[in-house]
């Protein structure tokens, strides 16, 4: 069987080849460990990982031991929520975040909440998923110690006024986590101009291994200090003990040092790309909503709705020739509809019906006129057997409608 076009790009990305490349001597020939400071074979490893840390600093504008390794983004969100939590109770208990953040983050204030460690305020966003930094300037108390706001949402690809929110986090004495893992390498992250104190990112959403993260750290203006959520040995300045996995960092830095390389040429692209998918789906099909900002929003990302047809029933006509996602990868497992279109206000009904095109790197035209076209198809198919379609057509106001109920 011929694999389907991959159009799956924020749930993860293909290894570039010249990442894998970068890794493979650091499986058996230079298999140190880096934490072993008496022989070769450590030194070697050690110098890989310094390699890496400085590529991945580099790509958010922080400094090397700012830098702490983690098994991907959810381990930091969590490190970052927990541990700041922790470390400052004295100070303060009060954390604010926002309803369209990822599970990782949103599931680590609810475990703080639940444990009585935590009270957190669930800022709203406006029509495009985008939350209003007056809201989180206003929902500021004596008791805050954290604001963790994402970059860019996986799902609908919208963008949050991040470096507005880092200057009202720095006018008022509070911390900044921005879960930056749909943004590091695909918009310009920068710590310092963005004031963020903390950054979550992971390399497996840009071009990089699975199960390799880290968790920015800033340690000047102010040092941020963080309670560990895991004991052992003190690696990662005693933030995160565990020996590092140093294959997997040396290719999450050469992705960081690519992704840096070809964030223009790129995200142009994609947004070409985008553009081609967008126009060659909508000008042969009525009734098709864009979810998320029209311009505020990843570069690859397309979130549609299609009016009368099951996202579901769309997904099993076409996933022989093209991996989608309905909604977001976690909760495509159940049938509820996405709380992140939810928090738009996007109806039950158009949430349904929501599909998620994440282009990437390896996408190409071609590939996006094949896509374009089988999704006009299975869409006109599905339309032609609804009834509620037909009577759209005929002109008749569905709402008025009484349904007869068994
Ligand atoms: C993928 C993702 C995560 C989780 O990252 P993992 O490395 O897979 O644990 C967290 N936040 C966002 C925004 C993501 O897209």
């Amino acid at each position: 069987m011929p694999q389907p076009i991959y159009m799956d790009n924020q749930a993860t990305t293909p290894m570039d080849p010249r990442v894998l490349e970068a890794m493979l001597p650091y499986f058996n020939e230079h298999f140190g460990n880096a934490a072993s400071r008496n022989h070769p074979f450590g030194w070697t490893a050690e110098e890989a990982v310094d390699t890496a840390r400085s590529q991945i600093a580099q790509a958010i504008g922080a400094k090397p031991k700012e830098i702490i390794f983690t098994s991907g983004a959810t381990e930091s969100d969590n490190l970052a929520i927990k541990g700041v939590a922790e470390f400052y109770k004295d100070k303060g208990n009060h954390v604010i975040t926002c309803v369209t953040e990822h599970k990782a983050v949103l599931d680590s204030c609810k475990a703080l909440e639940r444990a009585g460690k935590a009270e957190v305020t669930y800022l709203p966003v406006d029509q495009y998923g985008m939350v209003s930094p007056d809201d989180v300037a206003s929902a500021i108390t004596d008791n805050t110690v954290l604001i963790s706001i994402m970059a860019a949402n996986n799902e609908i690809g919208t963008l949050h006024p991040v470096r507005e929110i880092g200057r009202i986090a720095k006018d008022r004495g509070v911390l900044f986590h921005c879960d930056a893992t749909q943004g590091v390498g695909k918009i310009p992250m920068d710590v310092g101009q963005d004031g963020i104190d903390l950054l979550s990112l992971s390399a497996h959403k840009l071009y990089g291994p699975k199960g390799c993260g880290a968790l920015y750290v800033r340690a000047r203006g102010p040092r941020v200090r963080l309670t560990p959520i895991i004991d052992g040995g003190g690696h990662e300045r005693g933030m995160r003990s565990g020996t590092l996995n140093v294959p997997g960092i040396v290719g999450f830095g050469k992705a960081c040092q690519l992704a840096v390389q070809e964030l223009e040429t790129e995200a142009a692209k994609l947004i070409g790309l985008r553009t081609r998918l967008h126009d060659g789906i909508t000008g042969e099909l009525e009734e098709v909503y864009l979810n998320g900002h029209p311009t505020q929003r990843l570069p690859g990302n397309l979130n549609l709705s299609f009016s009368y047809v099951e996202g579901e029933s769309l997904l099993m006509g076409i996933n022989k020739d093209v991996a989608l996602s309905s909604g977001s990868a976690c909760t495509s497992a159940t049938l509820e509809p996405s709380y992140v279109l939810k928090a738009l206000g996007v109806g039950e009904e158009l949430a349904h019906t929501s599909i998620r095109f994440g282009l990437g790197r390896f996408n190409t035209e071609a590939e996006v006129d094949i896509v374009a076209k089988r999704i006009v198809e299975v869409v006109q198919r599905l339309r032609d057997l609804s009834p509620l379609y037909e009577m759209a057509k005929e002109g008749i106001d569905l709402k008025s409608v009484q349904w007869k109920t068994a």
